[in-house]
C-alpha cells in the first residue's frame, strides 16, 4: 500500500502548523517547527505569493496530511462527504475522524496519527470483537475498540496504556481504560473536532 515515507516534520513546516506527526517529539524543543519555522528547501525562506487558489489548496493538503491520507483516498472522501446529506465540509471532517487509525490515536492508545496507524497494521486491535487491521476502516457510534489481549503485555502498548488516562478524551468517545477499550458514542459536532483547517476551503477546491 502506497504512503508517504519521507520526513514528516517537513510536512509541518510546509504548512506552517504542528501536525503532531511524531508523538511525544511534538511537544519537546526538538520540534522542527519551533526550531526552524519557515517551509523547507532552498526557496522556504523566500518571499511567498498566496492566490485564492494557492490557499484552498494548503488548506486541503493540511487536512491530509493531519489525517495521514494520500491524494485519492481525500478525493473519496470528498466525494462521499459531498454525496451526504448536510454540511459537506462537515461531513469531510467527520468521515475523517471515524477512521480507526483517527480514533485510536483520539483514545489515547497511540502517540501519534502514524504510530495509530502502524498499531493498527499490526493488528493490536478489535472492533466489536473481530480483528481489524485496516487503518482506514470507518468506525460508527456504537462500535467498541480494544485492544488485543495478547497485545496489552508489549512495552511501547503499556507504556501507552499508562499514559492514556492523562490523555483529553473527546466528549464523543468514552475510554474504558480497565477494559482497555473505547466506545463511539456519537459522531462528533464540529465543534468538537480540533483540527486547525478551514474545511469550507478544501470544498471551494474541490468545486472548481
Ligand atoms: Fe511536526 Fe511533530 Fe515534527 Fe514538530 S516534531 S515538526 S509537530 S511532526
Amino acid at each position: 500500500m502506497a504512503r508517504y515515507t519521507d520526513s514528516v516534520c517537513r510536512l509541518c513546516r510546509r504548512e506552517g502548523i504542528k501536525l503532531y506527526l511524531k508523538g511525544e517529539r511534538c511537544f519537546s524543543d526538538k520540534c522542527a517547527v519551533d526550531r526552524r519555522p519557515f517551509p523547507p528547501g532552498q526557496h522556504g525562506q523566500g518571499r511567498r505569493r498566496n492566490s485564492e487558489y494557492g490557499l484552498q489548496l494548503r488548506e486541503k493538503q493540511k487536512a491530509r496530511r493531519y489525517y495521514g491520507v494520500l491524494e485519492k483516498q481525500f478525493e473519496a472522501y470528498y466525494d462521499e462527504a459531498a454525496r451526504r446529506q448536510g454540511v459537506t465540509g462537515d461531513n469531510l471532517l467527520q468521515l475523517l475522524e471515524s477512521r480507526l487509525d483517527n480514533v485510536v490515536y483520539r483514545l489515547g492508545f497511540a502517540a501519534s496519527r502514524p504510530e495509530a496507524r502502524q498499531l493498527v497494521r499490526h493488528g493490536h486491535f478489535l472492533v466489536n470483537g473481530r480483528r481489524v487491521d485496516i487503518p482506514s476502516y470507518l468506525t460508527k457510534p456504537g462500535d467498541v475498540i480494544a485492544i488485543r489481549e495478547k497485545s496489552q503485555g508489549i512495552e511501547r502498548i503499556k507504556y501507552l496504556l499508562e499514559n492514556a488516562e492523562s490523555r483529553t478524551i473527546p466528549a464523543w468517545l468514552s475510554l474504558d481504560a480497565a477494559n482497555k477499550s473505547g466506545t463511539i458514542l456519537r459522531q462528533p459536532a464540529r465543534d468538537e473536532i480540533d483540527t486547525p483547517v478551514a474545511e469550507q476551503m478544501i470544498v471551494e477546491y474541490y468545486s472548481r
